[in-house]
């Protein structure tokens, strides 16, 4: 049980002395903290000093009364009122307080309705003290948090409204009216879930996340300077109604392991994929061929009398040449196909969905780039290559094989050519 006696504090305003103290003593009985005046004015210094929780007014108070509901619409004024007041009263009604007594006051009835307000406001007062703790909580260690009750946003972090260049929950609705917005950068999210832009009305958000397997609830959202981030989403049932979402900006981690995984299937020299790379991508492509039956070629191509060339113009230069051979190769390379360098002065390209007739057409036009390329001091080189198609049942190996029988075919037939074993 709560001490309002403690609590709550009054601001008693009447112009009768006798009846003023005769009172005073009463409601001292609910309050430790009575302020007491004799006239509005006086009233009105006392309210702006002490903000009491309560005031009990005459009609002397009227205008303290207005005055005070311009500082806070919400403060709770009782009237006193005698039966000739009715004029005043009218006006007092307008003002939206919390109740009238006609004078002479029962006191019983005063302290009944003075305790029952003290109950409401601490109750109040208790529950703002918890959105202030909650809130404090959520803005904690700067985490982009919100708490939802499915259809509305109850709380939000500073650091969830800034992402968004919003100061405050009403700001940030009036941005992203449907929450699932915030994703529309999140093709990615957006396709996986087969969601369109126009289904987005109809979705419910929570219910959309909720259903995000674990795995991928990485998402990328641009925040408010249009920098894109990518954001580990986390989501706590906290009852029934309430939903803790927590987004953790793994921008940084997510960069760094891009940039290892780029360099993991990097060449150092050239820059371009590495046998790595190709590795793994023509495993991939051996299945879906096998799959969808689907026709894929490989080349490899070997530079020609490379060793002659270094013997000629020196390690370095040769490293230039294959730097140099390297980008323009890389420049003409669809975006189906993979360019890699295998190690050394070997290449090789991997032409998906590509049957052999078309692979030599396109090996024959990276011959004639290459043919027609020139080092600034050393000229230019040529390329030999041996092509092949997939067959049924081929593995890497299998096919690596023919095309290598293929490329020593091109070398014995004079080099600067193509051949392939089908
Ligand atoms: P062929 O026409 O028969 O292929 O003759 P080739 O000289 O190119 O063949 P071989 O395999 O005998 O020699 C390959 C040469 O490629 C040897 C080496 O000096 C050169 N080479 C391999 N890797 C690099 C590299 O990273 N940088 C440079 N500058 N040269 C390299
Ligand atoms: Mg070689
Ligand atoms: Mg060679």
């Amino acid at each position: 049980m709560h001490n309002y006696k403690r609590e709550i504090s009054i601001l008693y305003v009447e112009n009768e002395k006798d009846i003023m103290e005769s009172y005073a003593k009463e409601l001292q009985k609910v309050s430790q903290n009575l302020f007491t005046a004799d006239n509005g004015e006086e009233g009105l210094k006392l309210y702006k000093k002490h903000k009491p929780d309560i005031i009990i007014s005459d009609m002397n108070g009227l205008e303290m009364t207005k005055a005070i509901k311009e500082i806070d619409e919400n403060a709770n004024v009782i009237f006193t009122t005698t039966n000739n007041e009715s004029a005043y009263l009218l006006e007092a009604i307008k003002l939206h307080v919390e109740g009238y007594l006609l004078k002479p006051v029962e006191k019983k009835l005063l302290l009944k309705i003075v305790k029952k307000l003290s109950r409401t406001i601490i109750l109040e007062k208790e529950n703002k003290e918890q959105r202030e703790l909650l809130q404090y909580i959520i803005d904690s260690e700067n985490s982009i948090t919100i708490i939802t009750n499915t259809t509305n946003i109850s709380f939000a972090s500073k650091s969830f409204l800034s992402f968004f260049g919003a100061s405050t929950i009403q700001e940030f609705k009036q941005k992203f009216p449907i929450l699932l917005d915030i994703f529309s950068n999140s093709d990615d999210l957006i396709n996986k879930f087969s969601i369109t832009q126009s289904m987005k009305n109809n979705i419910d958000f929570y219910e959309f996340i909720h259903n995000i397997d674990e795995s991928s609830r990485v998402v990328t959202l641009k925040n408010i300077d249009n920098e894109e981030k990518s954001l580990y989403i986390n989501i706590s049932k906290i009852n029934d109604l309430n939903y803790l979402i927590n987004f953790t900006d793994i921008t940084k981690l997510t960069q760094e392991k891009e940039a290892t995984e780029l360099k993991l299937y990097q060449d150092s020299l050239t820059g371009i994929n590495n046998r790595e790379k190709f590795e793994e991508v023509i495993y991939y492509e051996l299945k879906q061929s096998k799959r969808y039956n689907r026709s894929l070629s490989l080349a490899i191509l070997d530079i020609d009398k490379f060793k002659d060339f270094n013997d000629t113009y020196g390690h370095l230069i040769g490293d230039e040449v294959l730097i140099m051979l390297s980008e323009e190769i890389q420049k003409h390379t669809r975006e189906s196909d993979l360019f890699a360098r295998w190690g050394g002065e070997e290449f090789v390209l991997l032409f998906s969905n590509t049957n052999l007739q078309n692979a030599m057409n396109l090996a024959e036009n990276f011959r004639q780039i290459i043919e027609k390329l020139k080092h600034k001091s050393a000229g230019s080189v040529t390329v030999s290559f041996g092509l092949t198609e997939y067959k049924k049942g081929d593995t890497l190996k299998s096919m690596f094989k023919r095309a290598d029988d293929a490329l020593y075919e091109a070398k014995n037939s004079g080099r600067n050519c193509i051949r392939s074993i089908s």
